[in-house]
């Protein structure tokens, strides 16, 4: 019987080794129904990314004016322009992995932008892959997808940057809980704005699990953390000229405090997702929304942060 045991623990062994492997998996290209109700019959494209609105009906683009005469309205063009700023900065200046090309990605070959009039919020990301079809039966290529609202101006709105840096996070791992993904997606706004809106003045508590029920306001802990333990990283010359159709710069600041932290951060926590997802016996294109975001998770993201942390990760290591 010991024997069995050793021989059936051995083969699972060696079964693990094999479901390592394989516990990263690709998502399958779902036909998706974000927009099957709508006729978004604009498109415009900025390199990955596709933009789709309509003149006309429910999801009229608030903002049509078109200073520069081209035929596109300046509202697109500067969602463009957020965009493709944001990716470079995101990719180039902080060394991020584009979701794009990412193993989990890998059946989708470009960012898809569908602006529509939400019910609420101002945006939305996915971290399915997905084939959308429009009313009028137009079937549009593999993709991952945003949504921003029809009303929204980028000129004094950073919701597309904010929404592609949720496609970076969904390329790194499976989780959602609001205090990581909504609370470092709002410190990663700073570059783009005048002012450190919406982060508290008072000097908060650096201590990771105390912020497992917040959401957006957890940015004034990954600001203070981030900016405390790591190196800021600038935002290049080359992208500091990058303006609106209007000459407004796209980045307002000249540094990301504490940007040092994000390639660490990410590459531990890529390799920690998938050995979660190896305990819990589930890939992760198989995690459910409900695990996804389940609170049970922070501790790890927690670890993750504490692990690549100088000094405070010294001990553990
Ligand atoms: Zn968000």
């Amino acid at each position: 019987m010991a024997r069995l045991r050793i021989a059936t623990f051995i083969l699972l062994s060696v079964a693990s080794g094999a479901h390592a492997r394989e516990i990263l998996k690709t998502e399958r290209c779902l036909s998706g129904s974000v927009i099957q109700d709508r006729l978004l019959e604009k498109e415009y494209v900025a390199g990955d990314f596709h933009l789709f609105y309509s003149l006309q009906g429910n999801d009229r683009l608030r903002h049509t004016g078109d200073s520069n005469g081209n035929g596109t309205p300046d509202s697109i063009e500067n969602m463009a322009i957020q965009l493709q700023a944001a990716q470079r900065f995101y990719s180039g200046a902080l060394g991020l992995r584009s979701p794009l090309r990412q193993k989990v990605f890998a059946n989708a070959g470009q960012i898809n932008i569908y602006v529509l009039r939400k019910d609420r919020g101002k945006g939305a990301a996915f971290d399915k892959v997905s084939r959308e079809r429009m009313a009028d039966g137009t079937t549009l290529p593999c993709a991952l997808k945003l949504i921003v609202d029809t009303s929204v101006n980028p000129l004094r709105n950073v919701t597309p940057a904010h929404e592609l840096f949720h496609l970076y996070q969904y390329g790194y791992g499976v989780f959602k809980q609001r205090w990581y993904l909504e609370g470092m997606a709002r410190w990663l706004e700073m570059p783009y704005r005048d002012s450190s809106k919406g982060m508290a003045a008072v000097a908060p508590s650096l201590n990771c699990p105390d912020y497992a029920n917040a959401s957006y306001d957890a940015a004034i802990f990954w600001h203070r953390y981030a900016q405390r333990y790591f190196a800021p990283v600038d935002v290049p010359a080359g992208l500091r000229q990058l303006t609106y159709t209007d000459g407004s710069p796209v980045f307002k600041q000249s540094a990301l405090p504490g940007g040092a932290m994000l390639v660490p951060f990410f590459d531990s926590l890529f390799r920690a997702s998938q050995q979660i997802s190896q305990q819990q016996q589930v890939a992760n294109t198989q995690w459910t929304e409900k695990m996804q975001r389940s609170p049970q998770f922070s501790q790890d993201i927690c670890d993750v942060l504490s692990a690549i942390t100088p000094q405070r990760g010294a001990a553990a290591r």
